[in-house]
């Protein structure tokens, strides 16, 4: 059944029968060689579990697969995917990447949705007593001090 859903990619990879066989072959040697921490490594296989479960369920989805088999398979990757993202959790990976994402983002809409000073329309302050002005007046309404 392996077998198969190997055809089955292979086919799938644009109609190319052998190519991808070497193509892939030499990206897992690449990754060998790039994955020097146990940190990318496990990434690497987690993220080769679920690029597994996605085609799975699309083989299921075109019938080419039984309910069984892909029942096995499925807790077979979901098995894998759990062992890896319990290593994951234990170096404190995901932890730190969900919060590196966090910030990134963050960060990303602060620049796109921030406020803009001057323009946004919100209250300002007059430099010499600090009342609330209305953005553009030239005096302040309390104090009279040029703004
Ligand atoms: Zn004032």
């Amino acid at each position: 059944m392996l077998w198969a859903i190997c055809a089955a990619l292979v086919l799938m990879a644009g109609g190319y029968v052998l190519m991808p066989l070497f193509k892939e072959s030499e990206a897992a040697m690449d990754i060998d060689l790039l994955a020097e921490t146990e940190l990318d490594r496990l990434m690497d296989r987690k993220s080769v579990i679920y690029r597994n479960l996605k085609d799975l369920e699309f083989e299921y989805a075109m019938g080419r697969l039984s309910e069984a088999d892909y029942r096995r398979l499925e807790a077979d990757y979901k098995n894998d995917a759990a062992g890896i993202l319990e290593k994951l959790d234990k170096l404190g990976a995901s932890e730190d990447l969900d919060k590196a994402m966090d910030k990134e983002i963050t960060s990303r809409k602060a620049k796109l949705f921030g406020p803009r000073p001057g323009r946004s329309g919100e209250a300002q302050r007059c430099p010499s007593c600090g009342a609330e002005v209305i953005a553009g007046k030239k005096f302040c309404a309390d104090c009279g001090q040029p703004l």
